[in-house]
């Protein structure tokens, strides 16, 4: 990577919880940092104020409507204005970003990771969804060092890997269980979004929050370690702590174990993402050991959370059923929040959606947008069965 003064970061999905997360450490290491690209999907009044702070110099908009309420004046002079679904993929290529941190929700970030990776930028990848789904075609364009994990649990591996040659027996994927931890499914039916949108541990966006309560979180971060550590989709085994202090650990053939700790701050792990292979000061308080709780570990309960289930069924499978998988999942998780639907109902539209789907090898982009497209059809023909 061509090393200029300060390492220029497009930040696509700012306006989200991660994006908000990453301006605050790029803030902190203004020294060391220039942000000079930045999108959202619709909230424009929130990018528009971004931008001025920041004074970038591109912007980019995905929804065409709410970009029409911007105007020139609302943006740092000789900003630029990029709009549509493209637009994250045009910033981050942009010859003037070394670095793209990557913030979307969902498997929309595909299109800006697949132009990032091919322009051969450092990217901090926090946008799970596309990895799961794409990962046969994304993993092989990659050079070394150019993908940065920002998911806490693949930084804390991917941190414990540096200086160690391929001797990993298997991955200990962290969880923290969720809100419903040790709760039996005749409970689970009457949890309403509200009661799931309150995450014991981590204040994130709210379709991660609802995924970390059906546990999909977990079976999504199964397959996106597997295709970044390329590591057998049983070899990576999710161990329930609910401290959220350990982050992750790899134990190697000879038995030994390394994990990575820290405090249940995601601006860690966002600012490993720009820094590798550097760090850089802190930029939260460091954790007081000696106050802490003993830490615990317990085994995941796929039976009751049927969605990490679910996952490791379709990463067995692989070829396009995480797609199929994740694309049903995006439709009941937001079906879920808007009330369309219940708790349990969402693993039964994962799990219908996955058994009705044909399995095809993933050879092209194009045919993961289809397959993207037919799964969430499936998904509201299931919903309305749901429902009916
Ligand atoms: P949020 O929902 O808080 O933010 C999502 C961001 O993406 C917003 O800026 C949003 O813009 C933008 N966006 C949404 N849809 C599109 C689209 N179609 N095209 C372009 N931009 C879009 O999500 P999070 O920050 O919680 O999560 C972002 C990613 O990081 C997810 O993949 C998540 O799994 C992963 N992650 C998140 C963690 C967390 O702590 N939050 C932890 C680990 C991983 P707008 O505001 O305009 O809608
Ligand atoms: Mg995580």
């Amino acid at each position: 990577m061509i090393q200029h003064k300060r390492l220029r970061v497009a930040v696509l999905g700012c306006t989200g919880s991660i994006g908000r997360q990453t301006l605050d450490v790029c803030k902190q290491h203004a020294d060391k940092v220039e942000v000079v690209a930045l999108s959202a999907h619709s909230s424009v009044e929130e990018l528009c104020r971004d931008a001025r702070e920041f004074g970038v110099r591109w912007v980019g908009i995905a929804d065409e409507e709410r970009a029409k309420d911007v105007s020139c004046d609302e943006l740092p002079q000789g900003c630029e204005l990029l709009v549509g679904a493209k637009a994250c993929a045009e910033l981050g290529c942009m010859p003037e970003v070394d670095c793209v941190v990557l913030a979307v929700v969902g498997f929309a970030g595909i299109e800006a990771a697949l132009a990032a990776v091919r322009a051969g930028k450092r990217v901090a990848y926090a946008n799970k969804e596309s990895i799961v789904v794409a990962g046969d075609l994304l993993m092989p364009m990659l050079q070394e060092g150019q993908l940065v994990p920002v998911d806490s649990e693949h930084s804390a591996i991917f941190q414990s890997l540096v200086g160690e040659p391929a001797a990993v027996r298997c991955l200990w994927l962290t969880c923290s269980g969720g809100p419903f931890y040790g709760w039996d499914r005749e409970r689970l039916r009457g949890v309403t979004a509200a009661d799931a949108l309150a995450h014991p541990t981590w204040n994130m966006g709210a379709k991660i929050t609802i995924d970390s309560a059906t546990l999909m979180n977990k079976g999504l971060e199964v397959l996106e370690a597997h295709h970044l550590f390329g590591v057998g989709v049983d070899d990576v085994r999710v161990l329930v702590h609910r401290q959220s202090r350990i982050h992750s650990m790899v134990e190697f053939v000879d038995g030994s174990v390394k994990a990575q700790l820290g405090p249940s701050d995601m601006r860690i792990p966002i600012q490993y993402g720009m820094s590798y292979p550097e760090r850089w000061e802190a930029p939260c308080e460091p954790q007081n050991w000696h106050m802490e709780p003993p830490l615990s570990f317990g085994e995941a309960d796929e039976e009751t959370f049927g969605c990490l289930r679910l996952a490791r069924e379709a990463g067995r499978a692989g070829g396009t059923l995480p797609c199929v998988m994740n694309a049903a999942n995006e439709v009941a998780n937001a079906a879920f929040r808007e009330g369309a639907c219940g708790f349990l109902d969402i693993e039964r539209i994962v799990g219908t959606v996955m058994e009705r789907a044909a399995v095809e090898r993933v050879s092209t982009i194009e045919q993961l947008w289809e397959c993207d497209r037919r799964a969430r059809e499936a998904a509201h023909v299931v919903l309305r069965e749901v429902g009916a």
